[in-house]
């Protein structure tokens, strides 16, 4: 048995939103006890905590740890070998922020996620699903227009694939769901970050979009979709689709709609501000960065409607490239129109329940895998605290200290 004490922290109990002081036990990667003047198993290690704040490890429910370029035209002709390698580095660096689970929106696969569960490399567990599904000139659809042909084989660092027509849509979410995907993600309107489409596009007809959430609901999967306007969210909630990517064009009538499907909304904040600032800097081709500014003022008033509806909402950074390391400052943007609390639950329980590991991550309630971030200072007074790495202590996975001080 390997166990783990952490002596006198403050405990958040991210439901309630109190604090417990006390002690935390971990052995064989969970949380056994809470409590106060708790004894140490043999051999255990001790940690003093000296009242530092303890949280669930983070949940960051929208990233793309493959996409070490802003430039995703480019990634496609990658080599896989060299994609890894940068996907490695990308990955620890989550987890020294605190990011102990993320949930990949496309270009992660299989051996990505085994390698991290194998201890290969250092990073979040991983939930991947493989390539984006999107239709041909879809945000999904990397080739400028000048070009025909599309290579989109298994092992190719890109992050989507192109699939038109209900057969050939229901083809790729099984082929995706045969390589283990957490979930499928489908590209159901315009983006940025892509040559062709135009934000304001709607994209998959309804039909195709209701046989991708068919096949995903078969393997008792779910459907994630990038969609930016209140046409095409509204859309993919009405075939199904449980997780809406971005969000940032909704308005008043699309909550309803979140309420009545039971679904998620992840915004990306943070993306566009670093787009806008460094995206070319990274690789962003100019003509996406100009599609920039159609999403990049809406998206707070987006994210305050919904909260102000009661829509479920889960934390989400979306970063490209040499901008990752902005992944935290996403807390900040957000406490611009909600509460620390509110941020918190976003990167904690509720993106454990949008993963469906409900009770296994995103709490500290004993029997819980122990994933755990140790911070100086309260997030609930000050949301400073988590949005930036000098006041992360401690990083615990699966019971062990992965980052941080006395690693
Ligand atoms: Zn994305």
């Amino acid at each position: 048995m390997t166990a783990l004490l952490l002596r006198s922290g403050k405990l958040l109990d991210v439901e309630t939103g109190e604090y417990a002081e006390g002690d935390l036990l971990c052995a064989d990667g969970r949380i056994v006890e809470t409590g106060t003047g708790l004894t140490a198993p043999e051999g255990a290690r001790i940690v003093d905590l000296a009242g530092a704040a303890v949280l669930p490890g983070l949940i960051d429910a929208h990233v793309h740890v493959t996409a070490a370029t802003a430039d995703l035209g480019a990634l496609p002709s990658w080599s896989p070998s060299y994609a890894a390698a940068h996907a490695g580095r990308i990955m620890g660096q989550m987890l020294d922020r605190g990011f102990t689970t993320v949930r990949d929106a496309s270009g992660a696969d299989f051996g990505l996620a085994d390698a991290q569960a194998e201890g290969l490399i250092r990073g979040p567990r991983l939930a991947f699903c493989g390539k984006a599904l999107s239709q041909t000139g879809g945000h999904g659809d990397s080739r400028p227009r000048g070009t025909r042909l599309h290579d989109g084989h298994q092992c190719c660092a890109g992050l989507g694939r192109i699939a038109d027509g209900v057969d050939a849509v229901r083809a790729a979410a099984r082929d995706e769901l045969r390589k283990g995907a957490h979930h499928i993600k489908v590209m159901a309107g315009g983006g940025v970050a892509s040559p062709t489409d135009r934000i304001d596009s709607t994209q998959y007809s309804m039909d195709e979009l209701r046989a991708i959430v068919e096949e995903a609901d078969a393997a008792n999967r779910y459907v994630a979709a990038h969609a930016y306007t209140a046409r095409s969210v509204s859309r993919a909630l009405r075939a199904g689709i449980r997780s809406i990517e971005h969000g940032n064009l909704i308005d008043e009538s699309n909550v309803p709609e979140f309420l009545e499907h039971d679904a998620f909304l992840v915004p990306t904040l943070v993306t566009y501000w670093a787009l806008k600032t460094e995206g070319r800097e990274f690789g962003l081709p100019e003509d996406s960065w100009r599609k920039v500014d159609d999403v990049l003022g809406a998206g707070l008033a987006a994210l305050e409607a919904a909260h102000r509806g009661g829509v479920k909402i889960a934390y989400g950074s979306d970063l490209l490239g040499g901008m990752h390391r902005h992944q935290n400052e996403e807390f900040r943007i957000r406490c611009q129109v909600q509460q620390p609390l509110d941020v918190i639950r976003a990167a904690t329980s509720t993106a454990a329940d949008l993963l469906g590991m409900t009770g296994e991550i995103g709490t500290l309630r004993v029997g819980a895998l122990a994933d755990l971030v140790v911070v100086d200072g309260d997030p609930l007074a000050d949301i400073a605290v988590l949005a930036g790495p000098e006041h992360l202590r401690h990083v615990v996975q699966g019971g062990h200290l992965v980052s941080g001080a006395e690693r």
